[in-house]
């Protein structure tokens, strides 16, 4: 079945792997494992087979080169009005903004369309948020769910049901999570195994709150600290952390970990000189076996690398020169850009350093077995590509996003998006658009 799953269109589906993308309409679709039939992203039961649908590809990122080679001369523009501190996030083929109002925006890149949903309201959009297929209560599929975190709750919104109420969370009576980047450092909700983790301040005490959502049960879990950061999920365990220490967290049960001698983590934005933090995410990057947290030692700025070996946490030290933006691809590897190179690590090792020259590139994507990097000068109306063993492309900026800051770029929806604020007007998010399956 090759035609279009979204309502009244049936048009052609231009397929990449399991993610496709409609020829007509322009909505992303998946493609069933069982029977192959075109599903819309959030669909429940295949329309073909009726088995259990799960869209496979959060992000349609597993585009062929050959079509990453059909970026456009001219990309499209679009603008959001509302200030954003956090920049979107890619998932079912639609980039998902959440403005420091509260309110909620879904982006369809390939269709150019602004989608303003039931705002989350005051106090949200101020730390990075999550997208994650989760049990709901009395549901007995998982759900995608967008988890995001104000001081006075956790939201989990239903994307698939985006009119409906989010399932709120509240901090104990007196509290509140830490959720707000400006006041709070790098505090931000988590999600693992059904549960969803948050810090919570209430008097002098600090605690990680985990709330199983299925069920509804909570824990609390107090912390012998008088500041955190986190929660960071490292293989199946999960830890706080602030200048000195790595905090264990278990059920009701905290331990403390000393961090590996000279090395201080990132625990606001003004200790990232020289770094530009992630598009979309929370500064740190998961891997599947580990997390790569930024920091520094007297001399050296770089990652510092938590592992779960054998139920005990390894740290390693990776140290690094310049100034950087990183990323992690689809494999959990660390793709950092800084010093006209690439350095890309698996693990704790560097596997590949290559050069990027002329330009220090700000972003970086693993797509197909290549390494791709991405750069992006402010003012000089240009949008340069390189890829390796590849002569750089340029590609010019729309007329009216010429001026704005360049942010960092994502992959959605056959698109690549590249992000930018307008910082003389209130962080408005603006976003350039290759559409990459439409030349
Ligand atoms: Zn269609
Ligand atoms: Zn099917």
């Amino acid at each position: 079945m090759e035609d279009c799953p979204h309502p009244g269109c049936g048009g052609a589906v231009s397929a990449a792997g399991g993610a496709g993308l409609c020829r007509e309409c322009r909505e992303p679709a998946g493609a069933c494992p069982s029977c192959g039939a075109w599903n819309r992203p959030f669909a429940q039961f295949c329309r073909g087979c009726g088995k259990r649908f799960q869209f496979g590809s959060a992000d349609l990122g597993s585009l062929g080169v050959e079509v990453l080679d059909t970026l456009p001369r001219d990309p499209a523009a679009l603008e959001i009005p509302a200030e954003f501190w956090i920049a979107p996030v890619s998932f079912g083929g639609y980039l998902w903004a959440l403005a420091t109002d509260g309110s909620l925006w879904r982006v369809n890149p390939a269709r150019g369309e602004v989608l303003p949903l039931l705002p989350l309201g005051p106090g949200f959009g101020r730390s990075s948020f999550v997208i994650q297929f989760l049990s709901l209560p009395g549901r007995r599929n998982p759900a995608p769910c967008l988890v995001a975190a104000s001081p006075a709750a956790v939201a989990i919104l239903n994307l698939a049901e985006p009119r409906a109420e989010p399932l709120l969370i509240a901090p104990e009576s007196g509290g509140r999570f830490l959720a707000d980047l400006d006041k709070d450092g790098f505090a931000a909700v988590a999600v693992h195994q059904g549960r969803v983790f948050v810090l919570q301040r209430r008097g002098g005490a600090l605690a990680m709150v985990s709330h199983q959502v299925a069920t509804g049960v909570q824990e609390r879990c107090p912390l012998e600290a008088s500041d955190a950061a986190g929660p960071l999920v490292i293989g199946n365990h999960v830890w706080a952390y602030n200048a000195t220490s790595l905090m264990h967290v278990s059920g009701a049960n905290s331990s403390l970990l000393p961090l590996a001698e000279g090395v201080t983590p990132f625990r606001s934005l003004t200790d990232g000189d020289g770094f530009r933090f992630p598009l979309g995410s929370a500064v740190w990057l998961t891997a599947p076996d580990g997390v790569y947290l930024p920091a520094r030692t007297a001399d050296r700025s770089g990652f510092l690398y938590l592992t779960s070996v054998h139920e005990s946490l390894q740290q390693h030290f990776l140290a690094l020169d310049g100034g950087f933006s990183y990323s992690a691809d689809s494999g959990g590897r660390l793709i950092v850009a800084g010093g006209e190179r690439l350095a890309v690590f698996e693990g704790r090792n560097k596997v590949a350093e290559i050069p990027a020259p002329s330009l220090a590139p700000n972003g970086a994507e693993h797509i197909d077995g290549q390494f791709y990097a991405w750069t992006c000068q402010m003012g000089a109306a240009i949008g340069v590509r390189f890829a390796f063993g590849d002569r750089p492309r340029n590609a010019a900026l729309p007329q009216q996003l010429r001026t704005w800051l360049p942010k960092g770029f994502l992959i959605a929806g056959g698109a690549l998006v590249l992000v930018v604020h307008n910082q003389h007007e209130n962080n408005n998010l603006g976003l350039s658009v290759w559409n990459l399956f439409d030349v």
